[in-house]
């Protein structure tokens, strides 16, 4: 298959090339020349199969054999070796919960499912190391750290900025070690941006070092999220009995979600409708309003992985559906504020007993006003709720205890390394490794 640059169409990589680079040299974004569509046959089978069985059928359907079967096969069940309840709420609703993986983030399927590719990579490709670098201004870098930790050939730079991430956040990456580097920049998280932009954009530093990026522009991220689309499909036949379309809410941030569910509606899958969820940073929810697209400065928020000002998959959506009319027919949308975000996680937690973490609120939340009567819809929850701790606890009024699975992280040491905001400091740290 061909894998084509969403800002210009004549500009073409291989599977390969496209997840080693990440983006495509003019800026654009890769995406299969055609979407494959599985046979109707299939959706039916999904609700007596395993998760892994699901991811495995997908990934190798999606991928054409441009790579190897039994590679795909080891990739796929080493990512999803963890569960993904679908939580049945009443009323046609449900939860999704991504996060039971290590760093209890949906990230960590795409990080997991790119670090095992990449790990094939360097193996079959004589040994030239890959590095990942990104800056991060918390979520990503814990799941995009311990998705790649004490993999062979691979080194990733995690640059964040200094006294902006809690403890715990900074604690998921920072504490890990081996090829895992935590780049404390004595900036703002826009300076971390920049220098990693600046990083991408360096011939020199390309012919020395080959780098690529572990964001959802990287094609990796975005096909194993496709995944969970159809397992949540499976168990809803699977709890239900018959074939309901289902409409599925995600919370959004760089929209790497929600391109994963438009190119698993154009696999197959029977998805009526998606529902995006913003905070306050409500570009694309504003464009599915208005037909205008104004990316803006970000502005912090509660739910601080969906602060996004310029969303990055935009230019992938716009090629899988068309213009503004056209994703309007599957798509609509809802911005929450801070406050609406407690008061949904307050009355969530009071009526139905259901934990939520503020990205889930959103999804919840926008399920609550998009679905229609007689409809079955899916929300996507993102994070576990004690990675919100503060935030969930004065919700709700009542305290929130922190898994295992994350308490571990504070018994590490620091593998911090400071450096001073610029990319002529990133450059020579890069360089002196
Ligand atoms: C990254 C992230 C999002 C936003 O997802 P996109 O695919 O970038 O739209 C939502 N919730 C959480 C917890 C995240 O980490």
């Amino acid at each position: 298959m061909i894998y084509h640059s969403t800002s210009n169409h004549s500009v073409t990589a291989t599977i390969s090339e496209a997840i080693l680079h990440g983006y495509a040299p003019d800026g654009g974004q890769y995406l299969p020349e055609k979407i494959p569509t599985l046979p109707r046959a299939f959706m039916r089978n999904l609700s007596g199969m395993t998760l892994q069985e699901v991811s495995y059928a997908i990934a190798n359907y999606a991928l054409q054999g441009d790579i190897d079967a039994q590679v795909l096969h080891d990739v796929v069940n080493e990512t999803l070796n963890f569960p993904i309840p679908l939580i049945d709420m009443g009323e046609g609703r449900h939860v999704l919960e991504l996060f039971h993986g290590p760093s209890m983030s949906f990230k960590d399927i795409g990080a997991r499912f790119m670090a095992r590719l990449l790990a094939h990579y360097y193996a079959s490709k004589g040994g030239r190391e890959i590095n990942v670098l990104i800056a991060t201004s918390g979520h990503s870098g814990g799941a995009i750290a311990n998705g790649f930790y004490g993999i062979e050939g691979i080194n990733v730079y995690i640059l964040y900025p200094q006294d902006q991430l809690s403890s715990l956040q900074r604690a998921q990456f920072a504490t890990l070690g081996k090829n895992i580097t935590a780049i404390e920049v004595n900036g703002t998280l826009g300076d971390c941006k920049n220098m990693v932009y600046e990083a991408f954009n360096d011939p020199d530093l390309s012919k020395r070092m080959l780098l690529t990026s572990a964001k959802s522009v990287n094609i990796a991220r975005l096909l194993p999220q496709m995944f969970y689309y159809f397992w949540a499909y499976g168990q809803l036949q699977k709890l239900h009995g018959t074939t309901p379309e289902m409409v599925v809410a995600a919370p959004c941030g760089n929209l790497g979600n929600l391109t994963a569910g438009v190119m698993a509606r154009q696999m197959g899958l029977p998805i009526k409708r998606l529902i995006a969820a913003d905070n306050k940073n409500d570009v694309f929810t504003t464009y599915l309003r208005t037909g205008k697209f104004v990316p803006r400065a970000t502005e912090p928020s509660l739910a601080i992985a969906m602060d996004c000002g310029n969303p990055r998959n935009f230019p992938r959506l716009q090629r899988l559906l068309g213009d503004h009319a056209a994703m309007c027919q599957i798509m609509e949308g809802f911005a929450y504020s801070d406050e609406r975000i407690i008061s949904t996680i307050a009355s969530t937690w009071h009526r139905e007993q259901y934990l939520l973490n503020p990205h889930s609120a959103t999804a919840y939340q926008a399920l609550l006003d998009g679905l229609r009567p007689g409809e079955t819809g899916v929300a996507l929850a993102t994070s576990h709720p004690a990675k919100a701790q503060l935030t969930v606890e004065s919700a709700i009024g009542a305290t929130v205890d922190t898994p295992e699975a994350l308490m571990r992280f504070f018994n590490g040491f620091g593998h911090i390394t400071t450096i001073n905001s610029g990319y002529t400091s990133l450059k020579k740290f890069l360089l002196s490794r």
